[in-house]
């Protein structure tokens, strides 16, 4: 099942995404999730980030790949950060550059918890997700290497796009996560070179911070980062999800 959240007639609503239609939900899905006999057109419907995170937990250097291309070590513990729920954006909305020299897109899956969870352990921390989405971490590179916090360079505003849907049946451990710059394949890579799992970071994560329904994961992005500029069009594709499609401002 597809989850979409978006604006119609000036309204804001949650959905099922059923081919090029949408059918209404009642309310919010992360308290209770009931269809109503109403559908739209998707060219209709404005789509919106399909979920509003009180907080986005990422994490570096999460991939084999990754962490091969930037010569560092395997890390032996996930390296944590924050981005802002205000640095969310939806599908096709414009990534702005906030005056950095050297605008990058992280290609990433996305987690999208469920309900609240603290100090869960990893035999049940797939309980704790509704699904998965596409996920951009954007990042400042220059402000990253300059800074030795990542607030600016990882949460400034506009830099976490989050969409196009909540996929709640899709095997985490085993799907495609690409990144298209322009339409040309900049990064392609398999979560099974993850080097910490889905149910490893949420039990990780939940040790020491609790995680609220919408809250995101961003599982961290393999080898092929690379810049983008003014114009640029970049597509974040996650296999069994879709594409989460945006411009560059
Ligand atoms: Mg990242």
């Amino acid at each position: 099942m597809k989850i979409v959240r978006y604006i119609v007639d000036g309204k804001t609503e949650y959905g099922i995404l059923d081919g090029e239609r949408v059918q209404s939900l009642a309310g919010d899905p992360f308290q209770k999730l009931e269809k109503l006999e109403r559908y739209h057109k998707l060219g209709d419907v404005k789509l919106l980030a399909p979920c509003v995170p009180s907080k986005i937990v990422a994490i570096g250097l999460n991939y084999h790949s990754h962490a091969k291309e930037v010569g560092q070590p395997v890390p032996k513990e996930p390296m944590m950060f924050f981005k802002p729920s205000t640095s969310v954006i939806g599908p096709e909305d414009k990534i702005v550059n906030p005056g950095c020299q050297r605008l990058d897109y992280e290609a990433e899956l996305g987690v999208v918890i469920g309900k609240r969870a603290s100090k869960v352990a990893k035999a049940e921390a797939l309980n704790y997700v509704l699904g998965y989405t596409c996920f951009n971490d954007v990042t400042a590179r220059d402000w990253q290497a300059q800074d030795s916090q990542w607030s600016r360079a990882k949460g400034s505003d506009t830099f976490a796009p989050i969409g196009p849907c909540i996929e709640t049946e899709l095997d985490a451990g085993n799907v495609l996560v690409e990144a298209y710059l322009n339409g040309e394949r900049k990064q392609q890579a398999n979560t099974s070179d993850l080097i910490f799992s889905v149910p490893e970071l949420v039990s990780y994560i939940s040790q020491v911070i609790t995680l609220l329904p919408g809250d995101v994961i961003a599982t961290g992005t393999p080898a092929g980062i690379g810049p983008m500029k003014s114009g640029d069009v970049i597509e974040i594709k996650v296999a069994g999800i879709g594409t989460l499609r945006n411009h560059i401002a």
